[in-house]
């Protein structure tokens, strides 16, 4: 239903993008609604004409961001809806600027250092400089860790990640794998992926419980799976989620990786067109970026066996177990993950009593096809393969103040340590 368009015809709806003076796209006077799950389908189809944003849906809710000059005919839509953020701008601002990192290896011009300080997790920062931090980690840490590759973004930025391993030498044990920001504005999950990274090599020194962790599994991070989308919300757009995939006859750029994962990979859990924020790419795993995590998870799972997987998201507080592509299928383990998610969701709300809901996502979200935790459960074998959706419920959505990245790692650590504890 196209109700907009046959009703105000003669009206400029579709407003161009704004830029700031920086040369960024302008989210000023943009305002968040909460739409009733019953309105969401007619919503989604006037965003378009809206010039509005899809930004997040659940069984519960849509959360759409509306620009300025189209909050009267979204008003004329008459659905029922809740205000959740005035100025989306406003938000950004409270962001803060992107804090230049200070390496302690660079400072001291040695090839082995300290551990970067904690100092890091205080602010936002650029993508080379969590590059720079996830080599200095490494190197506080060189005996059991290295910085590895998982292919090769659409722009040619090599997808990067950190593997720490203990006491039986590299490779030996079953894997861990998280993967952050694969959709770009999603940034608290880049900061709590390199907390928890932070906190394995801090800990492994000094704390039998961690050292007991990383002599029992590998552990690969890669912080950031979307370095093109993810260096495009810095210097751009704050609120980016694709890859920057260009494709030939196809003026919208970007695919969805997370609806790109060659498995249930067509199904209404997707989109076809290329300007859909869940837009799935012309073929199964035709990603530069699915390409290269895809090999890199199935190597790990065939060579050492892969015990957990988790792609790390935001917003609203979710532990998402498989399946997504369909509500009727169950994971063969569905009732083990269930209780483990259980478990995670009250260790994570012990710290600040945060709630995390968990299910499995079709049911707990909506229908997802050609996601990366449907594939990695049944194609490359892993034991549990969850997607986690961090902080917060909607208020700030994807940009969480960054007072908030401390506590939201704690809390996704206190999470993780109680899984690794319990399986
Ligand atoms: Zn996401």
């Amino acid at each position: 239903m196209k109700f907009l368009r046959t009703l105000l015809l003669a009206a400029p709806l579709a407003g161009a993008v704004r830029l700031d003076r920086q040369g960024k796209v302008s989210y000023d006077g943009y305002k968040i609604f909460r739409v009733a799950p019953e309105f969401a389908d007619a919503v989604e189809a006037e965003l378009e004409d809206l010039s509005g944003m899809h930004l997040m849906r659940t069984a519960q809710h849509f959360d759409v961001a509306i620009p300025p000059e189209s909050i009267e005919s979204f008003q004329l839509l008459n659905v029922s809806s809740e205000l959740i953020s005035d100025d989306i701008g406003a938000d950004i601002a409270l962001e803060g600027e992107l804090t230049p990192y200070e390496s302690p290896v660079q400072a001291l011009d040695v090839a082995a250092a300290a551990v970067p300080d904690p100092s890091w997790f205080r602010a936002y920062h650029a993508y080379n400089d969590h590059l720079t931090f996830l080599s200095d980690l490494q190197k506080a840490f060189p005996s059991n860790s290295e910085i590895f590759r998982a292919g090769t973004s659409f722009e040619g930025r090599a997808i990067t990640g950190i593997h720490l391993w203990g006491s039986g030498g590299k490779g030996s044990k079953p894997a861990i794998t998280f993967h952050g920001t694969v959709h770009a504005r999603e940034w608290i999950t880049t900061m709590v992926n390199e907390y928890i990274a932070w906190q394995l090599v801090v800990g492994y020194g000094n704390d039998t419980t961690v050292k007991a962790y990383l002599d029992s599994y590998d552990f690969y991070i890669l912080p950031v799976v979307n370095p093109d989308g993810f260096v495009y919300t810095q210097t751009t757009n704050r609120l980016w989620r694709k890859n920057r995939q260009t494709r030939s006859g196809i003026s919208a750029v970007g695919t969805d990786v997370n609806r790109n994962w060659p498995y249930q990979w067509s199904g209404p859990g997707s989109s076809t067109s290329p300007s859909s924020e869940t837009y799935r790419g012309q073929s199964a795993g035709d990603t530069p970026e699915n390409l290269g995590l895809r090999t890199h998870v199935d190597n790990v799972a065939k060579g050492q066996g892969l015990k957990l997987y988790i792609d790390w998201h935001s917003y609203s507080q979710l532990i998402l177990l498989p399946y997504g592509y369909s509500c009727s299928a169950r994971a063969e383990n569905i009732n083990e993950q269930t209780t483990l998610a259980r478990g995670v969701a009250s260790a994570i709300a012990r710290p600040y009593g945060t709630t995390f809901e968990y299910g499995p996502t079709c049911s707990t979200i909506y229908q997802t096809n050609g996601g990366s935790n449907d594939y990695i459960q049944d194609v490359s074998g892993a034991e549990f393969a969850w997607a986690i959706e961090l902080r917060d419920t909607g208020r700030n959505g994807f940009v969480l103040p960054p007072e908030q990245i401390i506590p939201s790692g704690f809390e996704a650590w206190q999470g993780i340590k109680n899984l690794l504890s319990n399986f």
